[in-house]
């Protein structure tokens, strides 16, 4: 088995173990699967010769669950948890393959955070990192000036990013830099930029970050005026949940959805582990009623590209599949679909 492989069905044991109020035993599995993507250990040898517990932060549990996972592509600890948390995604039928994610036809990330925002690291780091990663795209989504601790961008610094990104670009082969902003959907469903930066922009996500426990009629119509604005592309994590511990907005999902797949406003899976948002079952409910949706790690630093390999999992759960996924199109097609 993959460490890809491996380290998403653990990363799916995390979030059964996070929605169970379990984040300290979450935490653990989380680290062990970002070790498998890190190190790329051979984990058919180690289970065949009983040394998985050489490996870093495997503890004897830990290892048991690894060993069916490697010998029988399942295991009793997460069916149960399947069980217990999600049962009425029992019975879906998964139509993506697991990791390794560019090999399954990944092409680019389009949300993420640099130092002009809140992130840890330069637009060319970010690059140099997706570059690594076999990717065609990356889009740079800094946030918006209203929440003042994350010095967010407002258009004069957005112009002048633009101009750093082009730098970038000229440096960089075989990936493309697209500038965006992840702006923020204020109360009443407007945004925090003005038209005219919005426009200039390669990819608009408009997410909701403050004021998330609105009364759902009203929480219904902010959502409804960003999805119907015209430069929005993407709503990112359109609930702003974080599971175990923050619950979300809650909404005529049905109505936004529809409208989105309506106007050709993808919605996003977060893939942050302490997202993960839409979760599988809203991302499912989203497929079906005809939406497209997008798969990215919102890292803050480069370490953290991972964790659309360690989110990957929820869209094979939810049954959706890649041609439902932006990330799967062709820089050009991404562009036509932000058009
Ligand atoms: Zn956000
Ligand atoms: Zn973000």
């Amino acid at each position: 088995m993959s460490p890809d492989h491996a380290a998403a069905y653990l990363a799916e044991i995390a979030y059964l173990l996070r929605h169970k109020g379990d984040a300290y035993r979450a935490r653990a599995f989380t680290r062990v699967a970002g070790m498998l993507l890190r190190d790329r250990p051979d984990l058919d040898a180690l289970a065949r010769t009983g040394q998985l517990e050489r490996l870093e932060g495997v503890g004897a549990g830990i290892a048991r669950t690894l060993t069916e996972l490697v010998r029988e592509e399942r295991s009793d600890y997460l069916d149960r948890l399947r069980q217990e948390v999600s049962p009425e995604l029992a019975t879906v039928e998964p139509v993506l393959e697991i990791s390794p994610l560019v090999e399954m036809g990944y092409r680019g990330d389009i949300h993420c955070h640099t130092d002009w925002s809140d992130g840890g690291a330069t637009v060319l780091e970010m690059g140099r990192a997706a570059q690594a990663r076999g990717y065609e795209y990356l889009a740079i989504t800094d946030h918006s000036p209203r929440i003042t601790v994350v010095n967010g961008l407002g258009p004069e610094r957005l112009a002048a990013q633009r101009r750093l990104i082009d730098q970038a670009n000229s440096e960089l082969s075989g990936l493309t830099i697209l500038q965006g902003v992840e702006v923020d959907i204020n109360e009443d469903g407007s945004l925090d930029e003005p038209d005219e930066a919005l426009a200039a922009l390669d990819v608009v996500i408009a997410s909701p970050h403050v004021k998330l426990r609105m009364e759902p009629a009203a929480m219904t119509e902010r959502m409804l005026r960003a999805v119907e604005h015209p430069h929005v592309d993407v709503i990112g994590h359109p609930t702003g949940r974080r599971p175990g511990s923050r619950q979300g907005a809650s909404y005529d999902f049905e109505a936004v959805f529809r409208s989105a797949a309506e106007h050709g406003v993808v919605l996003e899976i977060d893939c942050d582990p302490a997202r993960m948002d839409l979760s599988p079952e809203l991302a499912r409910t989203a497929a079906s009623l005809g939406c497209r949706l997008s798969l990215d790690s919102d890292a803050h630093a480069p370490d953290q590209l991972i964790y659309v390999d360690l989110g990957v999992w929820t869209a094979r759960r939810a049954g959706i599949a890649s041609d439902q996924l932006v990330n799967w199109l062709t820089l050009s097609g991404l562009r036509e679909v932000f058009d």
